[in-house]
């Protein structure tokens, strides 16, 4: 597991998550710890290391 910071695209707040990097790819639902507001997490991880984040806002 690596713990990933980023910036919450609603609040702008910066927060983190944590991944679990012995997956290639992985698409989960995630609240911000801030505002609540759900966002769509796509990782890919890759020999054990976070490769690549996709942060997108759910619309309501
Ligand atoms: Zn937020």
């Amino acid at each position: 597991m690596k713990e990933h910071a980023f910036n919450c695209p609603y609040c702008y707040s910066d927060v983190s998550t944590w991944v679990e990097t012995d997956q290639f790819k992985q698409q989960f639902i995630e609240n911000c710890v801030e505002c609540r507001n759900p966002l769509e997490m796509i990782i890919d991880c890759m020999y054990g290391s976070i490769n690549n984040v996709m942060i997108n806002p759910i619309a309501q």
